[in-house]
């Protein structure tokens, strides 16, 4: 029989690799993560919004019915276990940009579907005096922001028995069929959580992801603010009453981490159409999304070596996917339970072949 130092290596600790990790922890493997402070993460750039209804033209979120109770839940008991604020439940406030699309948006609310995600009708005059809302505007409910730094500081402090400071590249591990070997320790799988560096990783690189820079911007209003979020196009994310982080832009030349004055005149422009009051710019973050072509996940075992594994491809919506998914993960590398077809690399796994 096969002795382990660990059950499984885990690299990168975004919230993709910390989903894993908390599963894997539930169900009672052994696990080391690898991370590096000082790598970019887009986790700790991300504005942490969960929005169930997106879209100009209002739709759904793609498995919101499953994806959201989930998720709410996960966060909710990492609270408990971690015993700090990370969740925040906040309507989001959508203002009507015409009377053409109050009336569209009305309709579609009559949708059974998207109905439960319908708030009330707050009067923008009285409720948000500092928000353009000429047209009224539709309140969207379960949805808020957790507040990712805060829970990936946490989970790290929580894990500090298992989580090593380091840079792993793919080519310091050895493979062999029956283990994986790093730094003198047995696992029998990694799984790469890499975000975007997964595009430097030879075992993965086939993939077709199509990452995606973004830019944020935080800024102090000069009124208080209300716990909504409010979008329209961008989001003004209310982080205290007197804090905002506004976002974000989708630009893909250069991929780089840097803040550009072009993204924050961009979305300062869009401000100007969304707040009425003035505010002071205090600072500017960048990211890259680990975006995918088909939109969806890669999560699933490499086509030839069942000892090496992926999570990644978490998009433009990590805070609402990775918990339910690291849950469908985790049976599977487990349990051997299906993985839905839609996120699982096996549907790319032509690619790998040709
Ligand atoms: C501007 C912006 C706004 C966003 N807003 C939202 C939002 O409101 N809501 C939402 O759900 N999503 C949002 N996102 C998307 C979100 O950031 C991603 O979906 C999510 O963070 C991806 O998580 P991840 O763990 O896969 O990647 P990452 O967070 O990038 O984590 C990967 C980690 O792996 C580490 N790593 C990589 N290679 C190695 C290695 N060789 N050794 C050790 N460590 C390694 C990296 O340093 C990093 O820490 C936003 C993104 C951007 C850029």
């Amino acid at each position: 029989m096969q002795q382990f130092d660990y059950d499984y290596l885990i690299i990168g600790q975004g919230i993709g690799g910390t989903s894993v990790a908390w599963h894997l922890h539930h169900l009672g493997k052994s696990f080391l993560i690898a991370g590096d402070s000082s790598m970019p993460s887009s986790s700790r750039v991300a504005a942490g919004i969960f929005n169930p209804l997106t879209g100009k033209k209002l739709v759904k979120t793609w498995l919101a019915d499953d994806l959201f109770p989930y998720a709410q839940s996960f966060y909710a008991n990492l609270e408990d276990k971690l015993a700090c604020k990370l969740m925040h439940l906040t309507p989001i406030y959508r203002p009507f940009r015409s009377i053409e699309e109050q009336n569209t948006y009305l309709a579609q609310t009559a949708d059974p579907g998207i109905r439960p995600y319908i708030g009330g009708t707050p009067d923008p005059r009285t409720e948000l005096p500092y928000v353009h809302a000429d047209f009224g505007g539709l309140e969207v409910v379960q949805s808020g922001w957790i507040d990712l730094p805060a829970l990936l500081d946490a989970s790290r402090l929580y894990f500090k028995n298992e989580y090593v400071e380091s840079v792993v590249n793919a080519t310091d591990l050895v493979r062999e069929d029956d283990c994986i070997l790093w730094k003198g320790k047995k696992f029998k799988t990694v799984i790469f959580s890499q975000g975007f560096f997964a595009l430097e990783n030879n075992w993965f690189n086939w993939l077709p992801f199509t990452p995606v820079k973004g830019q944020i911007l935080e800024i102090v209003p000069d009124v208080p603010v209300k716990p909504y979020i409010i979008n329209q196009g961008i989001f003004a994310l209310p982080v205290a009453e007197n804090r905002m982080k506004v976002g974000a832009t989708y630009s893909w030349d250069p991929l780089d981490w840097q803040p550009t004055d072009a993204a924050t005149e961009e979305l300062e422009s869009k401000l100007k159409g969304l707040l009425s009051t003035g505010y002071t710019l205090v600072g500017a973050q960048a990211g890259i999304r680990p975006s995918v072509r088909d939109r969806r996940p890669l999560i699933g075992i490499h086509p030839e070596f069942s000892n090496v594994s992926i999570f990644n491809g978490l998009g433009t919506k990590g805070v609402t996917l990775a918990p339910f998914l690291a849950n469908e993960f985790c049976n599977h590398l487990i349990y051997g339970k299906e993985l839905n077809p839609l996120v699982n690399i096996k549907r790319y796994f032509s690619l790998y072949f040709r």
